[in-house]
Parts: C-alpha cells; structure tokens; sequence
C-alpha cells in the first residue's frame, strides 16, 4: 500500500485535524512514511494565522517539487487554513500539487486522495500512448474548499500510539468574535459545536484505550455551544460540556484551550474550584494591554477586566499557572500603548507566553487600518516584551526548584531522546531519567534544576495510582 507523509504547521487544532486524517488513511491500509522522501503522499496541513507560517508552507511544496521531478507518481496536497483561504490559486507556480482541501472537509482528504493515486497509476501506465494527458493537466487535480453542515462532527477518530498518555478531542470549530487582526473566522467558518454526547463518547473510548489526559480544543473554547444549547441552573454549555467529561472513570487530568476573556464567567471559575480533574493551567490571550488597542482589535474586554478575571482564577485553584499571547505593533500602538502592555505583563507575571509582533492578513479589517507599526519597532517592543516573560517564566520554573511535582510521562524528551519528559498539572515541562515504562504513568518528580522552558527533576515515586480517586 502506499506511504503518507503529513507535515503540520500551526496550533492544537491544525495538529488534531492531521491525526484525523491520518487515522482515515490508516484505516484504508496505508502506511506511515518516517520522512516524505519516502512517501507516496505528501500533505502539508497548513496556518494561515501568520504570514509567515503561510510563506514556510508554500516555500516547503516549492522543494517537494523536486521529488515530483524524479517521481511523478507522488500525490502532494495542501490541507487547512491557507488552503481554504487561497483554494485553487495554490495550483498556480505549483504544478506538482494535486490536491486543496479546506477546513470543513478533511473527512474527503482518504477519498481524494485515493482518486489521485488511481489517477496517477493509469496515466503512467498509458505513459506511451501519444494521447496521454500531462500530469499537471488541470484535470488531474481536485480542490475542495466548501463548507458543511455537520463538519465538526467529522474530528472524532484518532491515530495515537501504542501506550498514549494525552489526547486532544475537538469540541467545536470557527469562531464569530472577528477580532479584527485575525484571519481565523474566514478560514474556519462560523462557530459550530459537536454534541456533548459525542464528545463524551470520544473521551470515554480514548480513556478506555489508557489516556490519561484530555485536552478540549476549540478556537474559543469557553463558548462551546453557545448557538445550539441552553444553560442550564446559570451552567453554560461548556461548563456541563466539563461535568460530564469530569465524570469519566479513569481520567485524571482535564484541559481546554484557548478559552476567550469574555466567556470566563462565574460557573466557569466555580467549576476550576470545584472539578479537581481540571490541571492547573489556562491559557489565556490577552493580546494589548492598552484599551485603546483592545477596543482597535475587537477584544469586548478591558486591562482591568482582564486583571480581575486572572486573580478570580488564581484565587479560585492554588498555584494555578497561566499563561498568554500578546500581539506588538497592532496598527497605530504607539509608545503609551505598548508601556501599557508592558506593565500588565509585568504585573499579572504570566508563567509564560507567546509573544507575535503584528502580521498583516490580506482581508482582514487591520491590514487596511491607518498608522501601521514599523517592523523595526516591533521587532524592538517584541524583543523587550520577551525579556519580560522570560524573567517571570524563569521566577514561576525557580520556585519549583527542590519540590515534588506530580507529572504525567508522555515519552522520550524531544531534545534528548535518552531522557523521559513529562508534564506538570501546570503544563510545564520536565525532563528526567526514566525507564520506558514509565510512559504513560502519572509519578512524582523532584526538581532539581530549572530554567525558562523546561525543569531537571528525578522521579521520587514511580506508580500510577490515581491522583483523583
Ligand atoms: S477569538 Fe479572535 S483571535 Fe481568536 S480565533 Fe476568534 S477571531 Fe481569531
């Protein structure tokens, strides 16, 4: 059977789709490549967020062409966001690539790409027929960038491996706030949730199959099934959408990402207080600490609104680690603005955060906007807001210094494979010592040694009884 190769760029979400699809093609009989050169299908799952996640993708099809040369059988597609957003002019200046699929319609890519192989074998194998058709006759490619109804639903299978310890689960897809910086709503359509029945389902069987962590993704997480149903007793959606989850047996740790400041409500923060299964951290994008800029950006908050919200959440779970993305250089930031930013950074000390110098997005409300921000000086306020969380992700990690932590082993360290890394409940990283069989385990670790990214511990106690019984 043929090998597949999938390259992802982007969040959560991107990475999740990809397993979707790769699950589809597994079930099909293809194989996993360990590289593309190897494979007779090469996707790359694209992110549109950033110019230049979108450049790196189109940079990278440009040299897989160079495989197309020496090997015209070879199926590459573009799957995802730039793919929705650009559709068919992908095909231009690419005559290697076959195939677009857009964001509501990964549950088509096994189809395609079938059809393309196919395609692909006939016309080599009528290679010296004179009538043969060209490989990059148009005709040989398949573009599709509709939407659909029910498309959220089609996230739901999974292609983990033999012992996996954390799970991502989609929960909804799209978003309808607009902010105005952000190509998202257009490449991911208009919010849509999956059932709280279905996705318990998906939960309950990644559980049975010995995942210990799940993750609910969604693009505004907190306002799950806002459109489709009720609250209920002053619950949101979402928040029953966590009960329900919370109950599953043999689930120890509960996450969800990224949640929107403006859905953070009461039930929500009750429920960190009350769900002893939610780990201690949130994600939480702040984005400008200048309210003139929030309100430029379309953000429905406040500095100060979001400064009560993050002490409501510290207060509600000791030691609860939060952390944020912050763009620089928005159109028309000016010096007060930015010092704005910087001091709210300064003062919330997040234990880390993403840190984007502003990103033109063709069709967006911002790339039209007057008074854009010299690279320069944003590539000067970036720096210097780095330097910032660097200090604070350092102080957060330094206090971890000579304490146990409860971690839960997710494999060999990506810097260092003869080393185990796992994560605290607080999402931080630590590497460590360890055995094979600790994959998959929940233990604690004592720390040695810290510093911004990551913590060196060894492990005191190596079982993996429940934490929550
Ligand atoms: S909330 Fe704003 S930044 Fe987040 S996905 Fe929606 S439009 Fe984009």
């Amino acid at each position: 059977m043929p090998k597949f190769f999938i390259k992802t760029y982007g969040c959560q979400m991107n990475e999740r789709d990809s397993e979707q699809v790769a699950h589809s093609l597994l079930a099909r009989g293809y194989e996993r490549a360990a590289h593309e050169t190897e494979a007779d299908v090469v996707l790359l799952n694209t992110c549109s967020v950033r110019d230049m996640a979108e450049q790196k993708a189109l940079g990278k099809m440009g040299m897989l062409g160079q495989i197309a040369k020496h090997r015209p059988e070879v199926v590459f597609g573009f799957l995802g966001c730039m793919a929705q957003a650009r559709g068919d002019a992908l095909f231009a200046g690419l005559p290697h690539v076959d195939l677009v699929v857009g964001t509501q319609k990964f549950h088509c890519v096994a189809d395609y790409v079938e059809e393309l192989v196919a395609r692909k074998r006939e016309v080599l194998a009528a290679a010296h027929d004179p009538g043969h058709r060209r490989m990059d006759d148009p005709r040989f490619s398949i573009c599709d960038t509709g939407e659909e109804a029910g498309s959220a639903e089609t996230i739901r299978d999974h292609a983990l491996p033999d012992r996996p310890a954390t799970a991502f689960v989609s929960i909804m897809q799209g978003c309808n706030m607009h902010c105005t910086f952000c190509i998202v709503p257009r490449t991911r359509g208009a919010e849509r949730s999956r059932s709280v029945e279905e996705i318990v389902r998906e939960a309950r069987e990644l559980v049975a199959r010995g995942v210990k962590e799940i993750t609910l993704l969604g693009q505004i997480v907190n306002l799950f099934g806002r459109h489709e149903f009720a609250t209920v007793k002053g619950k949101s959606p979402f928040v029953q959408l966590l009960e329900a989850v919370h109950e599953i047996d043999g689930l120890e740790r509960l996450r969800f990402t990224s949640p929107h400041p403006i859905g953070f409500r009461a039930d929500l923060i009750e429920a960190l207080a009350d769900l002893p299964k939610i780990a201690e951290h949130i994600h939480l994008p702040l984005q400008s600490g200048s309210n003139r800029i929030l309100k430029a950006m379309h953000r429905p908050y406040t500095a100060e609104k979001y400064r009560v919200l993050v002490d409501r959440i510290r207060q509600a779970r000791d030691e609860i680690a939060i952390t944020t993305d912050v763009i620089v250089g928005f159109p028309s930031e000016d010096d007060e603005d930015y010092a704005q930013t910087r001091d709210l950074v300064e003062q919330i000390q997040f234990d880390n955060a993403f840190i984007f110098r502003y990103s033109t997005r063709r069709d967006t409300p911002a790339a039209t906007m007057g008074r854009q921000v010299d690279e320069r000086v944003k590539e000067v306020r970036n720096k210097d807001l780095l330097g910032v969380v660097d200090a604070s992700a350092h102080r957060a990690n330094a206090r971890l210094v000579g304490r146990d932590v409860e971690i839960l082993c997710e494999g060999p360290s990506r810097t260092n494979a003869a080393r185990l890394m796992g994560r605290t409940r607080t999402n931080k990283i630590v590497v460590f010592e360890g055995e094979p069989e600790q994959i998959g385990m929940i233990f604690e670790v004592n720390v040695r040694q810290a510093n911004g990214f990551s913590l060196y511990g060894t492990p005191v106690m190596q079982t993996s009884s429940p934490v929550h019984a």
